[in-house]
């Protein structure tokens, strides 16, 4: 099985080899394919303290990205997900993931009875040296980032494992005895989510400014306790979310996501504007996010505008949904989007 892993040292993507280490794999060496033992990465699994730690790291693997072909290069399109190479020096190529925002095509060369691709692709960085700037690439310079399937490798997996029990019982071990039972087993996943908000804000930096995002086009009748829910699940943050009364006239609500932190503030709206995926209401409309304020340092971020909004609860149970770059959904929702922002923008 071949695998990726973006390394925790220069954030570049590499092909590697997984090794695990100890009577119960608890220690992962990542062995980077092309390099001497002397570059390997060792993880100890004690150093992964909380299930957000374990998800983070696990996302550093994925499948071998695949070199596109020149007779391929039609199926690179605007707003795919690639991996592409950055070179500083001709013995130094790194590569990261970036989006393509634009193709320009040219016709195909047949070279020696080969055939030649000389189209130009724009690419939108996502990170490394170039991260959030756009530079031209050639379809040499491209791979194809593979589908994530749901085991990344058995070894990862194996050692993952073993940490995730690990934290499990700390966890339990920690709790005070009372807590347990009190989280009624209907209500498991929302009282766990609230379960979980508080003991995070513990490991945050408790004097962190505070911002605030919004985002248009929800579902009326959307819970503010869905939006939290759901912002938890995907990125594993804290928040905290509002939602404001619309007219009747108003198709959709706006909704506010509060967070602490800048690092929460670009995970989220990183997350919120990634050109590769949206998320949708149950009829398909798209979130659209509009604005980002910084809170004044004295206002602090409290409970109470989601215990107003606590009896929304119990009118509607609204499950978000994400929907990838290539889907009909996504297509479909994409489009929404556009024509809310046109609307909106003659509005103005
Ligand atoms: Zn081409």
């Amino acid at each position: 099985m071949e695998i990726e892993y973006r390394s925790g040292v220069d954030d570049a993507w590499y092909a590697v080899k997984i090794l695990t280490e100890g009577d119960y794999g608890e220690r992962l060496r990542v062995r980077f394919c092309e390099f001497g033992a002397e570059y390997d990465e060792v993880y100890e699994g004690e150093n992964l303290t909380s299930v957000k730690h374990m998800e983070a790291f696990e996302s550093r693997f994925r499948s071998a990205s695949v070199q596109v072909q020149d007779s391929e290069c039609p199926n690179v399109v605007e707003g795919m997900l690639v991996c592409a190479a950055v070179s500083n020096r001709p013995d130094d190529c790194r590569y990261f993931d970036a989006v393509v925002n634009k193709v320009k095509r040219k016709r195909h060369r047949i070279v020696e009875d080969e055939e030649e691709c000389r189209c130009e692709f724009i690419l939108f960085w996502r990170h490394g040296p170039n991260g959030g700037s756009l530079t031209t690439r050639f379809v040499g310079d491209i791979c194809r980032v593979q589908p994530q399937t749901e085991e990344v490798h058995p070894l990862v997996t194996l050692f993952l494992q073993t940490v995730k029990s690990r934290i499990r019982n700390n966890e339990l071990s920690h709790v005070p005895p009372s807590t347990l039972p009190t989280i009624p087993q209907h209500a498991s996943s929302r009282g766990m989510t609230k379960f979980f908000s508080e003991r995070d804000e513990h490991d945050q930096d408790r004097g962190g400014v505070s911002f605030i995002v919004v985002v248009k086009n929800l579902e009326k009748g959307i819970s503010p306790f869905t939006i939290m829910e759901f912002i938890q699940e995907q990125l594993c943050i804290s928040c905290h979310a509002s939602v404001w009364p619309s007219k009747p006239s108003e198709p959709y609500v706006k909704g506010m996501i509060m967070v602490k932190g800048k690092n929460n503030l670009d995970k989220l709206s990183r997350f919120l504007d990634d050109p590769v995926q949206l998320i949708i209401s149950p009829s398909g409309r798209p979130w659209v996010m509009t604005e980002m304020i910084q809170l004044d340092e004295t206002l602090r971020i409290s409970d109470r505008g989601c215990e107003l909004m606590s009896h929304e609860r119990t009118i509607i149970c609204n499950k978000l949904k994400l929907v990838k770059f290539g889907s009909q959904e996504f297509k479909k929702a994409k489009r929404l989007k556009q024509l809310f922002k046109q609307r909106e923008a003659r509005l103005q």
